[in-house]
């Protein structure tokens, strides 16, 4: 006999309100201008970013391509010279920076005001990594232990995260700078949306049989929450949209827990849960 798969939904699976407000800028700036520029994608999301063009907000690569219109400095942080250039040219710039970014930012001064060494515990190359980088004049990325392991010995340091780190790798690089610096300073600068997705996954991941993450493969974010659940159910999944879904996941599968990155769109998750709660599994005998 087939019945349902039994399907759970991280309460706050998806946008997280800086995303979220990002967005409700950007829309609302085009409806009032006509259009609005955007450097780079609003969130690494592909569906959002096709929707937001089809409503006159506009991604450029560069300052130079913005005329007659605002341009959105996007929720994950934009670096002081881009502020400048903007500044220099008259442009009308819209700051959807996320207020738990501009408190990193804050964070970070006033751990170069106690003049101590400055470590970032974050993805290299990561666009919210670099702004956090650009307020000071000398900040060393840390990413992984083996990084944190080759920091030399050190009188006095300070660190913060990026938004988005997992908790356990920002714990684990900690302890291991707690052994080589002196008189260490921790900022904890993971935001409270990152750190409620992945406890919300952590109590899913357990009682499921098995988990999807939704997002996209270009978001840092999804992926590291496919890690967050991988480490406690290893037939964790993601997927970009409900056509990535492989049925003989489910072979074995009387439960599935849903969970998605903090750039995945309310409808998309909807679509993954409703063809999930489509999908029959053989009964329990
Ligand atoms: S992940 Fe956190 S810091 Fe980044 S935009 Fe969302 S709420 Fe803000």
């Amino acid at each position: 006999m087939l019945e349902p798969l039994k399907v759970r939904v991280a309460k706050d699976a998806g946008f997280c309100f800086g995303v979220r407000d990002a967005i409700d800028k950007a829309r609302e700036t085009a409806r009032q201008h006509g259009k609005v520029y955007m450097l780079g994608d609003i969130v690494h999301n592909e569906r959002v970013v096709a929707q937001l063009q089809q409503e006159n907000v506009m991604v450029v690569n560069s300052l130079s391509e913005v005329k007659d219109a605002p341009v959105l400095f996007r929720a994950h942080g934009t670096v002081p010279e881009l502020w400048k250039e903007a500044a220099q040219k008259g442009l009308d710039v819209v700051d959807a920076t996320c207020p738990l970014v501009h408190e990193i930012h804050t964070e970070i001064k006033k751990l170069q005001a106690d003049g101590r060494k400055l470590f970032i515990i974050g993805d290299h190359g990561h666009d919210e990594v670099i702004g956090i980088q650009s307020q000071v004049p000398e900040a060393t990325v840390i990413s992984t232990i083996e990084e944190a392991r080759a920091i030399p010995r050190l009188k006095q340091a300070g660190v913060v995260s990026q938004s988005t780190q997992m908790i356990e790798n920002v714990e684990k690089i900690i302890s291991i700078l707690a052994m080589k610096v002196f008189d260490l300073r921790f900022v904890n600068t993971v935001c409270y949306p990152t750190r409620r997705n992945q406890g919300q996954i952590k109590e899913l991941a357990p009682i499921s049989d098995i988990m999807i993450i939704v997002g996209s493969f270009t978001s840092a974010n999804t992926k590291r929450l496919l890690e967050v659940s991988l480490s406690i159910n290893a037939n964790s999944f993601m997927v970009e949209s409900a056509e990535d879904i492989d049925s003989s996941w489910f072979d074995e599968a009387k439960s599935v827990g849903v969970s998605a990155g903090a750039s995945s769109p309310d409808d998309l998750i909807e679509e993954v849960v409703e063809h999930l709660k489509n999908l029959h599994v053989q009964a329990r005998a």
